[in-house]
């Protein structure tokens, strides 16, 4: 899906409010394609998995209010990288053209003769909203919807010289429709007796959404003229976003987010990345905070074309196997026909699953997903000469157990496994995480590998294991899972985890 970005160019991108999967098609596509990306805060902790390795990421961000980087600098940088020749993604959360300064940032490219594009994004205001069963316009509640920044002084009139914030709270009382108020959560009291004393009635619902559409999503109602005692007492924190009209009473009604057994919860993950997608799609929909510690590449190993006539069984260890093996087939100019001739065995769901993909059914699939389980589900099956299709450093508990029983045995080593460094940020947020989870032996040693031999975690940080052998390795090494799966797949990993974060029953 690569696209072609332009040279030169700058990209005025909105990230969305924060589920990543609202993120745009366009948004993803330059994500991958870009040179340079300059990036805010409140993206979506996801939005730069997909950019290139080698991409240039700049954080310019602003934290509470103040400034990281200076407008003016990301502005410069901006510049900079453009007519470098870069191509620049400029991203931002929610819209760039709602309170972003992505107008500000168009015009000084347009003043230094930078070409650039604009692709809108869900914006806040809308998007969390929606998320909390809030439509802003609604036939004979509201007819209008306003978009307001919470972030001015002059609620308590003194004035700004800043336009964007300088907000006429009378006009704004007597506004026929629903107000939406980004940023300011701090001065709701302010804001709420200021809209009360120009006339707007303080029984009028009214909604704070916290974090809308990440995990930690929370939002409260209240009326008007209580919204400042209950965002008090819940304790309510940037970001969020204020709905004050009727439409508000609407979320209570709409509310439709599924209860998220894992919300609140941080979960490292140190799978590769390729591989890691399903694991952290299921903990993301349960409602955890992923935090992508990926410690391992994995690298096809080159060789010759693969004839498998020969073979009566073709045995694979992994989804990783299933990809490199086609590889080598497809080199030979085969396709799945070629193994017409042999029965098939996989050693769990997803290596069966990456199978289907390419029209295959696996014949042997055993009961526990490890390889002395599937030495038992081969039992009864005559073998005379079998392909073990594996990575690099694999156990040879499977060729061994086929040799025993008189089988010639081919080992093919189709790919490895690497070492990938980790940052230190993400070092530490792997470290830090309520839930570290270890999918293989390698991504154990790896993780210590990156971390520089020393785990680090933290004490209240759980260990979850895949099974058995991943187990092992860890204890190897002095770290005892507290958790392991029953099914040693990512379904189990899943399961397992919602069983250790459930409450305790009384
Ligand atoms: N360009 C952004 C807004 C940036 S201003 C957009 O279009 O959404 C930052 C403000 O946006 C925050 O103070 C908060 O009011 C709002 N905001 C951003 N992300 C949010 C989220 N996930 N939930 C609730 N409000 C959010």
């Amino acid at each position: 899906m690569a696209a072609e970005l332009r040279r030169g160019c700058v990209y005025l991108v909105g990230a969305g409010p924060g589920d990543p999967g609202l993120l745009t098609a366009r948004a993803l596509e330059l994500i991958a394609g870009a040179d340079t990306i300059l990036y805010d805060r409140l993206i979506p902790a996801e939005a730069l998995d997909g950019a290139r390795a080698d991409a240039e990421l700049l954080y310019v961000g602003k934290e509470g209010g103040g400034e990281a980087v200076p407008q003016e600098r990301t502005e410069e940088l901006l510049v900079e990288r453009a007519r470098a020749g870069a191509s620049v993604v400029r991203l931002k959360g929610g819209d760039p053209f709602v309170f972003g300064r992505g107008g500000e940032e168009a015009l000084t490219l347009r003043a230094a003769g930078i070409p650039f594009e604009v692709v809108p994004g869900v914006t806040a205001g809308v998007g969390a909203s929606a998320y909390a069963g809030i439509p802003v316009t609604h036939r004979g509640l509201a007819g209008a919807v306003a978009l307001v920044t919470g972030h001015s002084r002059s609620s308590a009139g003194a004035s700004t010289d800043d336009p964007e914030s300088a907000i006429d709270w009378p006009a704004l009382a007597a506004f026929p429709g629903t107000l939406v108020l980004y940023m300011g959560v701090r001065r709701l009291p302010e804001i709420a007796a200021a809209l009360i004393a120009a006339g707007r009635p303080g029984d009028e619902p009214a909604a704070v959404v916290e974090g809308g559409t990440l995990a930690t999503q929370r939002s409260v109602l209240a009326t008007l003229g209580t919204l400042a005692e209950t965002v008090a007492r819940e304790a309510i924190r940037a970001p969020a976003v204020t709905v004050i009209g009727p439409v508000a009473a609407l979320g209570a009604e709409l509310a439709w987010l599924p209860p998220r057994p894992l919300a609140g919860r941080s979960v490292a993950v140190t799978r590769a990345r390729a591989q890691s997608s399903s694991l952290a799609r299921g903990l993301r929909a349960l409602g955890a905070q992923v935090r992508e510690a990926p410690v391992i590449t994995v690298r096809q190993i080159a060789g010759e074309p693969l004839d498998p006539a020969p073979y009566d069984l073709v045995c694979l260890a992994s989804a990783n196997a299933v990809e490199a093996l086609f590889a080598r087939l497809h080199a030979g100019g085969r396709d799945a026909r070629s193994l017409a001739g042999a029965r098939i065995a996989a050693i769990g769901p997803g290596t069966a699953r990456a199978l289907a993909e390419h029209g295959i059914v696996a014949d042997v699939l055993p009961e526990r997903f490890v390889a002395e389980s599937l030495v038992q589900a081969l039992a009864g099956i005559p073998v005379e000469r079998a392909l073990v299709a594996r990575a690099l450093d694999a156990r040879d508990v499977l060729p061994d157990a086929l040799r025993a029983r008189g089988a010639d045995v081919d080992v093919l080593a189709l790919y490895e496994t690497l070492a990938e460094p980790l940052s230190a940020s993400a070092l530490d947020a792997a470290r830090s995480a309520d839930y570290i989870t270890f999918t293989s032996s390698s991504t154990v040693r790896f993780f210590l590998d990156a971390a520089g031999g020393e785990a680090g975690l933290s004490d209240s940080t759980r260990i979850v294991s895949i099974g058995p052998v991943t187990s092992e390795t860890l204890r190897e090494h002095g770290l005892e899972p507290h958790v392991e799966a029953e099914r040693h797949d990512i379904d189990g990993m899943l399961a397992a985890l919602l069983a250790d974060a459930a409450p305790p029953r009384r």
